[in-house]
């Protein structure tokens, strides 16, 4: 099989009538199919428990986007033996084969993209180019991690001496569990999942109960692309019956996390005990939340510096582990890129997702409860100077919020918040503003802004991130052009959607034979 050179998926341009138009054709299609039922999906077969997670919009919380069923342990069960039993035909395959499968895939959702979309615009408050993205890069996530595994599947060099030959090989691990966060509720999930199925293992998808039907879509992808039954298994429900359960069943031999700090820790903790039966230490791979900074010092393009502030602090609400949460300045620009940034924070629209404004609700009660408590706290450690409040009606919204003179020892500065509120912190100087953005157990994503050719390279070297981002925005990583994943306490390092991470998927063998 030969495949043209990967490209990212591309995007359309929203300024644009006609993409508006069409986003909301897609969206007038998906509305007449909210509030249906969905079963789990367990060795290619709909499993219907009878008692359903609720799944509602953001924006409009009276709106019920879909019903899924819970599973508790007897599926989980189910599901760890139809993986297994899968496991055997699936791991058999040449890669390229497993990599065709994701190669149709791709083109489903390809051909579901903007339906997909609008799923995510009902059920995660994602506006039309925040959506579309999050399809897009599920979809090249699929595209990347095919050709990967190709390369993959060449043979690791060998060191054969007279009379013997060795050899290297990969092969993939077994049965593993996926876990992805809410906040990038196809992208991740898809990605988290097709990287460790190309190459040769089988998973049960465990989505995050705030964003179901967007996984439910998922799996009729999978379905439409003929994927083999029990390859790809989902169980949606509660955490508190599906999470502590996945993580520590013996038979699971992989875990795929991505979320919050707190549940990562757990999810390390737990994984690391060998239980009775079990022969084998779970691999565990873990990327975690962020408190990204973007350092701006003094000879940086200040509007330039304002506009990537405002689309890194606010973009999705904020709801991004690379959104920037503390904006650093240096003392002799604080105020005027402060009032800069503040001028663009006040033109950003806030309101139904449906409706593409920039800023929509965060995902449910408990985020705005969690938000509002930084809100409070955040008046009595700094100078608000712009939203601070949710607003009123039924909907999650918060307004966009910027603390001026935030201390670096500040919780608001220190905790990350997941929401659309920023902190903005003094410096006295570059190397101030360096030791503080480093301030943080956290090392996610960072960006520095400036004319400095050495203030760069010294960033290169020193900013404690994965992902560091100079004169631009400081999200929106590509797949295949800017590996994904943190330092420190943001995570283990997978760098998803970059050369190497199929590779924490597989066990490597050798084989010596004398002659
Ligand atoms: P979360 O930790 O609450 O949940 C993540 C996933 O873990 C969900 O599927 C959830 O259902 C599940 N879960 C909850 N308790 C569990 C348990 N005891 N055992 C196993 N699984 C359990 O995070 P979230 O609110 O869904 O997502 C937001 C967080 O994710 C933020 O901290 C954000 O920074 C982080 N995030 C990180 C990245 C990254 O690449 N580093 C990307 C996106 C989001």
């Amino acid at each position: 099989m030969s495949l043209v050179p990967f490209t990212n998926e591309v995007i359309s341009d929203y300024s644009l009538a006609a993409a508006r138009e069409a986003y909301r054709r897609a969206l007038t299609e998906v509305r007449g199919q909210l509030g249906s039922h969905y079963p789990l999906w367990i060795g290619g077969e709909a499993v219907d428990t009878g008692e359903y997670l609720t799944s509602v919009d953001p924006c409009n919380p009276d709106q019920v986007v879909g019903y899924s069923a819970k599973a508790k342990q007897p599926e989980i069960e189910k599901a760890m033996a139809a993986a297994e039993r899968a496991w055997r035909d699936w791991a058999a395959l040449p890669m390229r084969q497993r990599a065709r499968a994701l190669i149709k895939l791709a083109a489903v959702m390809r051909r579901r993209k903007l339906e997909l979309a609008a799923w995510e615009t009902f059920e995660a408050a994602k506006n039309y180019p925040e959506a579309e993205a999050d399809v897009a890069e599920a979809i090249d996530f699929c595209e990347y991690y095919a050709r990967q595994a190709i390369r993959l599947a060449t043979p690791l060099p060998d060191f054969s001496s007279p009379g013997e030959s060795n050899e290297s090989f990969l092969s993939p691990i077994g049965v593993g569990v996926v876990i992805p966060p809410w906040n990038f509720p196809l992208a991740i999930l898809a990605g988290s999942a097709v990287g460790p199925v190309v190459v040769g293992n089988t998973v049960i998808i465990k989505p995050s109960p705030a964003t179901p039907i967007t996984a439910q879509k998922f799996l009729e992808c999978v379905q439409e692309a003929g994927f083999p039954a029990g390859v790809i298994n989902l169980l949606t429900g509660e955490d508190a019956d599906l999470g502590d359960q996945l993580v520590d069943h013996p038979r699971t031999r992989f875990i795929n996390f991505t979320g919050s700090l707190k549940t990562g820790l757990r999810i390390n903790e737990r994984a690391a005990r060998v239980h009775p039966g079990q022969h084998w230490l779970k691999r565990v791979a873990l990327e975690m939340g962020g408190k990204d900074a973007l350092i701006v010092d003094e000879t940086a393009d200040l509007d330039l510096a304002a506009a990537a502030a405002a689309q890194s602090g606010f973009g999705f609400q904020g709801q991004k582990c690379s959104a920037m949460s503390r904006l650093i300045i240096v003392d002799e620009v604080y105020d005027e890129l402060l009032q800069r940034f503040l001028a663009r924070v006040e033109r950003l629209s806030l309101g139904p997702a449906e409706d593409n404004h920039d800023v929509a609700a965060v995902i449910n009660q408990q985020a705005v409860d969690k938000i509002s408590g930084y809100l409070e706290k955040g008046q009595r450690e700094a100078r608000l100077v712009m939203g601070g409040h949710r607003t009123a009606g039924s909907g999650y919204y918060i307004e966009p919020t910027v603390f001026a003179e935030v201390p670096p020892s500040a919780t608001i500065a220190c905790e990350e918040i997941f929401g659309p509120v920023v902190a903005v912190l003094k410096a006295d100087d570059f190397d101030h503003a360096l030791q503080i953005a480093n301030s943080t157990p956290y090392g996610l994503t960072g960006g520095v802004m400036s004319r400095e050719r050495i203030r760069l390279e010294r960033a290169r070297r020193e900013l404690e991130v994965g992902n560091l981002y100079l004169n631009r925005k400081i999200t929106g990583a590509l797949v295949g052009v800017q590996p994904f994943g943190g330092l420190k306490l943001s995570g283990s390092n997978s760098k998803a959607g970059g050369p190497d991470y199929l590779r924490l998927f597989t066990v490597a063998k050798t084989v010596s034979e004398r002659f």
